[in-house]
């Protein structure tokens, strides 16, 4: 049997993880909503669901800002349908140690991983609890269980999984399910990003990275887009408020 089709979003869908998801859930059947910064940006994801056979709508919106979610939710609303698929990804880095941390950079960070969350579920949730369905995924990542340098990225992976666990006990009576995956070192700009600001070539970044990895690989942003994909289908609807490690081997 193959999930009805439904109308999804995902942040910050333009590249990387956010990119992979929005084709993936695209080729599950639904319909998506690619949200990013830039909306030019957000074509190749487009064309990539387009040429699948799959329909998408590029929305341009700073998650953090609450005018830009508002109409974005409701462009999306008024372009695919109601939305009831919500994924929660888009992010950013601003690393440094503690005592070298500006606030901005603080604030940055929590903004669009923390608020960005909370704005654009709560945007999201009325057309899920009219739904009766609903399913949130919110991306978190091993650094919640602490990184040195990422002070405001940890502790922001950290609020979202405590997030994560709270709307799932709101919102389970109305048939929906929220869950946060948290992904090991993925390939993607963001990776090359840590191994500019180590100094490290990329290919060596990764080659280490691998060493540590029980399965003896860097994850793809597809190792994450198949999780979701399943924390969003109609089967996984007794799986909630779950925090998934997607980091090719255990997690404490
Ligand atoms: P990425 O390649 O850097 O992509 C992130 C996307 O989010 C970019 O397109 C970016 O747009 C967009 N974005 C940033 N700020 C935004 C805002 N305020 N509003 C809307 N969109 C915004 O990152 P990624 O590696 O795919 O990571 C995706 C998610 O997984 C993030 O939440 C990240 O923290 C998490 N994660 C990643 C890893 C990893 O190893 N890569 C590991 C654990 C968790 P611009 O290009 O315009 O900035």
């Amino acid at each position: 049997m193959t999930d009805t089709p439904r109308v999804a979003i995902v942040t910050g869908a333009a590249r990387g993880i956010g990119a992979a998801t929005a084709l993936r859930l695209a080729q599950g059947g639904h319909a998506v909503g690619v949200v990013d910064l830039d909306a030019d940006a957000c074509a190749a994801t487009v064309d990539a669901v387009t040429e699948a056979g799959g329909r998408a709508l590029a929305v341009a919106a700073d998650v953090s800002d609450e005018a830009s979610v508002e109409a974005a939710v409701g462009a999306v609303a008024e372009g695919l349908g109601a939305p009831t698929i919500l994924v929660n990804n888009a992010g950013i880095i601003r690393d440094n140690l503690l005592f070298k941390m500006s606030v901005d950079d603080w604030d940055a960070v929590l903004a669009v991983h923390l608020r960005g969350a909370f704005l654009m579920t709560r945007a999201t949730q009325r057309f899920m609890t009219e739904a009766g369905f609903g399913r949130i995924v919110n991306l978190s990542s091993t650094s919640a269980q602490g990184n040195r340098g990422q002070v405001n990225y940890s502790a922001a992976k950290a609020g979202l999984q405590g997030f994560t666990k709270t709307l799932a006990i709101e919102l389970g009576r109305f048939g929906v399910t929220a869950n946060a995956v948290a992904p090991g070192f993925i390939q993607t700009d963001m990776t090359a990003a840590t191994a500019e600001r180590v100094g490290m070539p990329f290919e060596e970044f990764i080659a280490a990275a691998a060493g540590t990895i029980p399965v003896a690989r860097v994850g793809q942003p597809d190792d994450i887009a198949h999780t979701i994909s399943f924390l969003v289908s109609e089967g996984a609807g007794f799986v909630s408020g779950q925090v998934i490690y997607v980091a090719g081997g255990p997690q404490d």
